[in-house]
């Protein structure tokens, strides 16, 4: 923590910072939004890294439907369904636009949102790798990396990474798959089934009592003292950042096949759970690109892990922590457990992002529990921070003309490789909470 002097002279220049201290629910909508012709400058990447990460996952697709059966249906194509909520919609009273979930909690390998970012990078990883060796050519097959002798190549190599818990989910089923050995470096929030889950893939988890920054820096340690391992920074990654944001163009075919309209008289409202940052951000990237200014993003942070919020309202990105202002980083959104934001993508996204909005832990769970009741859909507690995004846009006065006709789409990251115990502890308490505050 700060010293009480340094909290008393930002809170002066930041009253928003009192309120976040408060730890109530908060929105601040962002007075740097940029049309996104002017904002997209900041990223410092561009449409064309977008297209040749996409590039790369086809030419990946046949070796994923071989490596991973459950990816055959959609031909080795890791996406997720887009699908409407009315019931869920009629629960939380919305009674303009339409109301639709991203089911990232349902994307095949690893169940959440880091089966983008994280599979692209080792994936990327990997290619550069085998072209170098002379074990990949231009125009080949790529179901030839699933050979014996492969995997013993990329077994002379290793991959690490710090994670809460669903990035190292991802880096480490993937990691292992292809061969190399796999070092996952976990924070105190990590859930003890994906710690046993990796292990059982025979990958290295490292456990650690502090927070994500702690388990990221000693991963980024390990990964330097051997040249032949790959860190995956997850806080400054612009791989990672780029396979998060093929998501736009798959995401814009999904609606023009849907048949749901967007266009500047149909905004799309995009609310998106935020962690670090690098899922969020380069989702939302790949959707500026995609949808221009027809699209709003807004994210969502827990109450007590506002640290985006806190690193982009003050400009000072990654040199601010929420702990630093006496928050405690405690939450039972284990994904979104993170106090210090990524500099990278506070900064690139800095003029792109409409709001920012957080939520509590009670909250989420009342949330949670009405989507399994309204739709029969089961998400990790991080995966419906998004809906806690909307009352503040349904209020905001700079939205109100176009919001009959707005397309409102939850961005679900996570959730269908929760076990099934544990997922009925989440809904029992959410339900638990529903019962109390309407008696
Ligand atoms: C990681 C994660 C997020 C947020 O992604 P960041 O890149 O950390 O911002 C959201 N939801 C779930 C379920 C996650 O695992």
């Amino acid at each position: 923590m700060l010293p009480t002097p340094a909290i008393a002279a930002l809170r002066e220049q930041f009253p928003l910072i009192t309120e976040l201290m408060a730890l109530q629910p908060m929105s601040w909508f962002n007075p740097r939004i940029a049309p996104a012709a002017e904002g997209l400058d900041d990223v410092g990447l561009t449409a064309d890294d977008v297209a040749q990460a996409s590039a790369r996952l086809a030419r990946f697709a046949p070796y994923l439907a071989q490596a991973f059966p459950q990816t055959q249906a959609s031909g080795g194509i890791i996406e997720s369904p887009v699908v409407p909520l009315p019931a869920m919609q009629a629960a939380l009273g919305m009674t303009s636009g339409q109301l639709w979930l991203k089911q990232d909690s349902h994307l095949p390998i690893s169940g959440s949102i880091k089966a983008r970012g994280g599979i692209y990078e080792v994936l990327k990883h990997a290619e550069m790798l085998a072209l170098d060796a002379g074990l990949l050519k231009e125009g080949d097959d790529y179901s030839v990396l699933a050979s014996d002798a492969v995997r013993a190549f990329f077994g002379q190599y290793a991959i690490a990474v710090g994670s809460t818990g669903n990035l190292g989910l991802s880096i480490g089923i993937m990691s292992a798959r292809l061969g190399f050995r796999a070092t996952v470096h976990m924070s105190a929030d990590a859930r003890q089934w994906k710690k046993d889950k990796l292990r059982a893939h025979g990958v290295t988890v490292v456990e650690y009592a502090t927070d994500y920054s702690v388990a990221v820096e000693a991963g980024r340690k390990q990964a330097e003292g051997d040249p032949a391992c790959h860190f995956v920074d997850d806080e400054n990654s612009h791989d990672l950042f780029l396979g998060y944001a093929v998501a736009g163009q798959r995401l814009k075919q999904q609606f023009e096949a849907a048949g749901v309209p967007v266009d500047a008289d149909h905004p799309l409202f995009v609310y998106l759970p935020c962690g670090v940052g690098g899922g969020p951000g380069g989702v939302a990237f790949g959707l500026k690109l995609a949808f221009g200014d027809c699209v709003h993003c807004v994210f969502v942070e827990p109450t007590h892990s506002p640290c985006m919020l806190l690193g982009v309202h003050t400009g000072l990105h990654e040199q601010i922590s929420v702990q630093e202002i006496g928050i405690d980083n405690v939450t039972a959104a284990d994904g979104l457990a993170v106090g210090r934001p990524s500099g990278f993508v506070g900064r690139a996204m800095q003029r792109l992002i409409d709001g920012y909005a957080t939520v509590t832990d009670e909250e989420l769970y009342r949330l949670l529990a009405t989507l399994e009741q309204t739709q029969g859909l089961r998400l990790e507690p991080s995966a419906v921070a998004g809906f806690a995004g909307i009352p503040p846009v349904l209020a905001a006065p700079q939205y109100q003309q176009n919001l009959p006709r707005a397309t409102h789409l939850v961005w679900g990251t996570g959730g269908s490789m929760v076990p099934q115990e544990e997922m009925a502890a989440y809904v029992a308490r959410g339900r638990a909470l529903l019962a109390a505050g309407a008696a």
